[in-house]
């Protein structure tokens, strides 16, 4: 009990999401969170796990590995390099479908792409061996997480996946947009009541969007 109540002590000092300015957790789900790691600055395309320990970074900046787990990860990738290049690789082909998902989950193509992304969501489930677990945090949220049996590297997107099949099966995908302005490759869940979010962010997109009505009213 102890070291449960030190783990989440552990978890609540670091659960400022702000912490590392690269990543933006906007998205509202943990897998658009993911998908929007394959970002944009200053308009040029912009990919935020450039590496494995950025991967590792961004994991437990979304709060799904602990710190020890982290460290882990990152001393194991050290000393198994293919490994880590291997899970980058794995990581990035869930996001490239997760993000068609996002893309044209309620277009017209959008059938064709679910059954696709659903081969490929259940193709890293099939694999996942390991045990799942919901923990309660500090500040009156749930967090999932899944601890994988044997290899360190195996099943790192799953609890990411797993965010897309809850989407998958609540009805979400409608609520799903990319940000108002062109160039940003954001997506988010628009959970407004009024359906009116258009935006990734107001402190960016937004602000920028507004700047630019006022100069064009004055
Ligand atoms: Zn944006």
């Amino acid at each position: 009990m102890y070291g449960h109540r030190r783990y989440l002590r552990r978890m609540a000092a670091s659960d400022d999401h702000s912490s590392d300015p690269a990543f933006a957790f906007i998205g509202g789900r943990l897998w658009l969170n993911f998908v929007n790691t394959d970002d944009a600055r200053l308009g040029i395309r912009t990919d935020t796990i450039a590496s494995f320990e950025r991967f590792v970074d961004w994991l437990r900046s979304a709060r799904v590995l602990d710190a020890d787990r982290a460290d882990a990860l990152r001393r194991r990738g050290a000393e198994q390099p293919s490994g880590a290049a291997a899970a980058l690789v794995e990581a990035r082909r869930v996001r490239a479908a997760l993000r068609s998902l996002a893309e044209r989950g309620r277009t017209d193509q959008g059938e064709r792409t679910k059954s696709v992304v659903l081969v490929e969501i259940n193709r890293v489930l099939g694999r996942s061996v390991g045990t799942r677990r919901v923990e309660a945090l500090p500040d009156g949220g749930f967090l999932r997480s899944f601890v994988p049996v044997g290899d360190l590297f195996g099943g790192l997107i799953i609890p990411v996946v797993e965010s897309a099949v809850d989407s998958l099966v609540l009805g979400e995908l409608p609520r799903i947009h990319q940000c108002a302005d062109r160039r940003c490759p954001r997506y988010f869940v628009d959970l407004t009541r009024s359906h009116t979010r258009r935006w990734c962010d107001m402190r960016t997109c937004g602000n920028r969007a507004k700047a630019l009505r006022w100069r064009g009213q004055s």
